[in-house]
Parts: structure tokens; C-alpha cells; sequence
């Protein structure tokens, strides 16, 4: 016996039916847009009803390049309703990056925002876009673009919002997400109908998001960024309803929406939460409705957490990866640390969490045993389960990423005594000296624990005798350098062995970032000068 297939058109047929009212709002460049679920489910019928007369079959790709909307939600679900995988272009990645993995996907069609030609337009390339028959322009009038273009209204006139959807299976194609390739060059991760089911329903759980029908569900990280988080699969699964907060929104606009629309959740990296709360220093603003915030993409800074406490509003810490579609665990706090002091709690929340049910977890050293859960051990964090891929698109499959079904994540991790996982620092970015490691996150935060740093990086540059020392990269508006060489490097030693603290300070007017805003590590180990052979002040243990 089997039961009917994992896909994901009955997340939006069921809303549809039972929620016919909840409403689904937009920030658009026309004003705010807003219709209820029985609209959306006509809109997403008549955007399927035309992408399958343009030709769209099971297995081919549509490929977005939009900010978070009603086009882009209606996308969500028209694409995988025939079977096909909706690629989500970073419309943030360098033109070469796009042009590469638009060739490699090998797209058919690209809805693309009309605010966002330019940077079609720059990755464009005769033979790389050979696949593309067409664009679709959302968002604004049709400008000058090199492939075939036609509007949306246009596109989607005369055809049936109501189609017979063909019957699909859990392996059918769904999605389609490149790496941001912070790393190495992106490399793309294409979801099955059953991966994002199975993420879907891993996010409703308490254990996951706890999203429901009393939800207002607003998703500010970007729709072209790991489909959102999945959240815009997980609210309509729940009948919550939504608020996407269009192109380029700033921190009025974001606290405008919580406002108006009485947002209940929303989620977006750390950053964009530093400038609502820098924001509401200086405005007054009404976040009653509002509960969590889900941050994750990099770690939240301490006083993010406390500010939002504070307010009443709790931050909830996730991790994951675009190869994990993309949540793999959630920092909610276990039943025994409920009644532990506030400081106790926070230390557990600021860690990214308890791996999700229905995914298993190790974390193993270089030779690939199981660390102990000390919460000191670090080791490389794999991961498995039926949302996260074992293999990348187009690519061998025996990826150096994958060892059988398991995914190397690349995350060097602890694991404490109750489970939590913490990211201690990349593997790529981890500093191996004289055998020993090095987190370069953990040097980084003790550095910018002092006020004067605006940004520090630290990275691993190579050394004849130890392999690699660590350097760190400063930004400071702060005069006095020598004393505040020697303030970061007491912090560094105060918690850490004495041989993690850097070599060498340089400071620089910003750190290079890469497209979705992390320290580009790569560009500075490679723009690094000069050589690093002087001996250290605290030898480290080993010899390497
Ligand atoms: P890329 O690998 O190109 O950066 P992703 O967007 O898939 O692309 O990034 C996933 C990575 O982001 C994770 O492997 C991890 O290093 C980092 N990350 C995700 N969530 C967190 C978090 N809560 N804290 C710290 N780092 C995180």
C-alpha cells in the first residue's frame, strides 16, 4: 500500500477552499496589492494555463529573477503544479555567476521584474541564454531586453485560472536554488516535489517554525534565496495569511507592514533586524501583534536578542543551507531549560539549534569519527534526510559534499550536552595551525566585541612552519591603533588558547562581502601581501 504522492499543489487547493478569504498582500512599486486565497489560487491557475500553452512540461525550468510579490508568489506554486522546477536567480550574484548557472539550468522562460532588466540584461549572453524563449515582465512596463519579452497581463490573458494539473509524483521536479556560492562557484540544488513537501511540514511543527492559521506570515529574506525559507509554501499549507514586502524594502517600510497588516512572524537575516531595531531607536512603532522573528544565514549578534526581548518579540535562531531547501535546525529551547536564568537561556538560543525531526545528524573530525557532545569537540556537521539533496545539479554525484546520503554541510559545529549544535566557523574558513583549529568566527567575535570595531574578518594566510596563522582584517573609525591591537588581542586570549590570536592585524576601510552579504574570505586570503613567516608569540601545540 502506498499512499497518494508528496506533492505541493494540495498545500494551495486546501487554502483555497477553507481560507477563501485570507488575504495575501504585496508592497509593489504601484502601492500595496492585496487578494484572497480563492484569487490566488485562480491566479496561480491561469500563470500555469499559460506557462503550459508557451510550452511547459514536466522537468524544464522557469526561472525567476524578482524581489518578494504577488507574481513571484503566484510562480511559487504555478511552475511545480506542471512538474517543473522554478529556478530562483540571485539577482544580487555577479553577472558571469548568473550568466554560468542560467546556461547550466538551461531555463526556458524568465519571469523577470521590470526593476530588474538591467542586471538581465548585463549577465545576457547569445549562447549561455541559448534556452531562453522567452521573458516575462512583471512589476512595471516592458523595457529593452535581448531575449523575447512580453508583459505579464499580456501573457496570462484569455487563459484558464482553473487547469486539470497533470498528476505528478514525489520525485517530480519542484525547485531549483543556486549556492550563493560564498565558498567556491555556485552550484545548484534542484528539490523534488517530496523534499519541499517534507520541509513544508517540518517548518509547520512546533519543533520547526510552529506556523498555523493564526499566523500573518511576512518573508523578507528574498523570495530568490532558498524559495524564501520555504515559508511561502509553509503559510499557505497553514492558511496563514501573507505579506511580501517587495523590492529593496527599508526598515520604515518593513515596521509600516508589521503595522498594517498586523504581521504575527516574519524572517530575514540579522542585518536587516540591526536596522529595524536602530529604526525604532528614533520612531515610535506599534509591534504588538508581532511574535517571532525568525533570523537566521548568519548568526544574530547577542544584543538582536535581547533588544527584541525586550520589546516582547522573540527572536528565533535557525540554520540551514540551500542544500538543506533550506531549514535544518532551530534553536527552541528544551523543557529543562525552560526555568533556567535568562543568560542560560540566551546561551542556548544564540547556538543554531536542535537538528529538525526527520533529519539525522553527526559531526566528525578529519578522520571521520563522531566528536563527543562536550559542546568544546568541533567537527565537520553532516547532515541527512529527505530534504536535504544528496547530490548538486549536473555534477557527479561522488561531490567531495556527499559521502552516500549524507551531506557534508561544511559547518564546523559542537554539539553541547542536550544537543544543541553551534557553528563554530566554515570548514573552508576554519584555521588549521600546526594541526589544530582555529575557528575564525569565534577570533572574530571576540575581536568585535570591542565598541571601536565596526567589522572584523579573520582569515587563515598560509605559514612555512605552522601551515596557517591566522590575520585579521579591522574596520574602525578609532585612531588609536596599537591600543586597540593590543584591547583585541587580550579579548582573543581571555577566551581562547593563546595561539589564536592573530598574527597580524590589517585595517582596511570595509571587508569585501559576497553577494548575499557574507565576509568574502576568499578575496582576502587571495589579496593578502607580504608573508607571514615571523614566529608567533604562543606556539600552537602541535607541529604542523
Ligand atoms: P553559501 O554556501 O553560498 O553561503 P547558503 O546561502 O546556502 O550559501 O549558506 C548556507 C550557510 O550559511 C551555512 O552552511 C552556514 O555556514 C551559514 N549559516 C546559515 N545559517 C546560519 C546561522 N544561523 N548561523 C551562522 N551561520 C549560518
Amino acid at each position: 500500500m502506498t499512499g497518494h504522492p508528496q506533492t505541493l499543489r494540495p498545500f494551495l487547493s486546501r487554502a483555497a477552499r477553507l481560507y477563501p478569504d485570507r488575504e495575501l498582500v504585496a508592497r509593489t512599486a504601484d502601492g500595496v496589492v492585496r487578494y484572497t486565497y480563492a484569487k490566488y489560487a485562480n491566479r496561480v491557475g491561469r500563470l500555469a494555463s499559460a506557462l503550459r500553452a508557451a510550452g511547459i512540461d514536466r522537468g524544464d525550468h522557469v526561472a525567476t529573477m524578482c524581489w518578494n510579490h504577488d507574481h513571484h508568489a503566484e510562480a511559487y506554486y504555478a511552475v511545480p503544479n506542471l512538474g517543473a522546477a522554478l529556478h530562483t536567480i540571485n539577482p544580487l550574484l555577479p553577472a558571469d555567476d548568473v550568466r554560468t548557472i542560467v546556461a547550466e539550468a538551461a531555463d526556458r522562460i524568465i519571469l523577470v521584474d521590470a526593476s530588474l532588466a538591467g542586471a538581465l540584461t548585463e549577465a545576457y549572453d547569445p549562447d549561455a541564454f541559448e534556452s531562453v524563449e522567452l521573458t516575462v515582465v512583471v512589476g512595471g512596463e516592458v523595457p529593452d531586453l535581448p531575449v523575447d519579452a512580453v508583459g505579464i497581463d499580456a501573457f496570462v490573458t484569455g487563459h484558464d485560472p482553473a487547469p486539470d494539473y497533470p498528476d505528478l509524483g514525489g520525485d517530480d521536479a519542484a525547485g531549483l536554488c543556486y549556492t550563493s556560492g560564498t565558498t567556491g562557484a555556485p552550484k545548484g540544488v534542484r528539490y523534488t516535489q517530496r523534499m519541499l513537501w517534507s520541509h513544508t511540514m517540518a517548518i509547520l511543527t512546533p519543533a520547526g517554525l510552529d506556523i498555523s492559521h493564526h499566523d500573518t506570515v511576512m518573508p523578507v529574506v528574498p523570495m530568490f534565496h532558498i524559495n524564501a525559507w520555504g515559508l511561502p509554501y509553509a503559510a499557505t499549507a497553514a492558511g496563514a495569511a501573507q505579506v511580501y514586502p517587495g523590492p529593496s524594502p527599508d526598515p520604515a517600510d518593513l515596521v509600516t507592514l508589521i503595522e498594517d497588516e498586523g504581521v504575527t512572524l516574519t524572517a530575514g537575516v540579522p542585518t536587516v533586524w540591526l536596522g529595524v531595531l536602530d529604526y525604532l531607536e528614533d520612531h515610535d512603532a506599534d509591534l504588538s501583534t508581532l511574535e517571532r522573528i525568525v533570523v537566521g544565514g548568519a548568526a544574530p549578534p547577542e544584543r538582536l536578542i535581547r533588544a527584541f526581548d525586550d520589546r516582547g518579540v522573540e527572536v528565533v535562531h535557525g540554520w540551514g543551507m540551500t542544500e538543506t531547501a533550506p531549514v535544518g535546525a532551530v534553536s527552541h529551547l528544551k523543557p529543562e531549560l525552560r526555568d533556567a536564568g535568562y543568560e542560560t537561556r540566551l546561551d542556548s538560543r544564540l547556538k543554531q539549534g536542535l537538528i529538525l525531526p526527520g533529519l539525522e545528524f553527526r559531526a566528525v573530525d578529519d578522520d571521520g569519527s563522531e566528536v563527543p557532545h562536550d559542546g568544546e569537540s568541533m567537527g565537520e556537521l553532516l547532515v541527512r534526510g529527505p530534504w536535504v539533496t544528496t547530490s548538486y545539479y549536473g555534477r557527479n554525484d561522488d561531490d567531495e559534499a556527499f559521502e552516500g546520503s549524507w551531506l557534508r554541510t561544511g559547518d564546523v559545529v559542537t554539539v553541547d550536552g542536550n544537543g544543541y549544535v553551534e557553528l563554530v566557523d566554515r570548514a573552508a574558513d576554519v584555521i588549521n595551525s600546526g594541526g589544530e583549529w582555529i575557528s575564525s568566527q569565534s577570533v572574530e567575535n571576540a575581536i568585535m566585541g570591542d565598541g571601536r570595531v565596526r567589522e572584523a574578518a579573520v582569515v587563515g594566510i598560509p605559514h612555512d612552519r605552522w601551515g596557517e596563522r591566522p590575520v585579521a582584517y579591522v574596520v574602525t573609525d578609532a585612531d588609536e591603533r596599537e591600543s586597540l591591537i593590543d584591547a583585541a588581542a587580550e579579548r582573543v586570549r581571555e577566551a581562547y588558547p593563546d595561539w589564536w590570536v592573530p598574527d597580524r592585524f590589517e585595517f582596511v576601510e570595509s571587508i569585501p562581502k559576497t553577494a548575499t552579504g557574507k565576509f568574502d574570505k576568499v578575496g582576502l586570503r587571495a589579496g593578502f601581501e607580504g608573508s607571514l613567516d615571523g614566529s608567533v608569540d604562543a606556539e600552537p601545540p602541535g607541529e604542523g
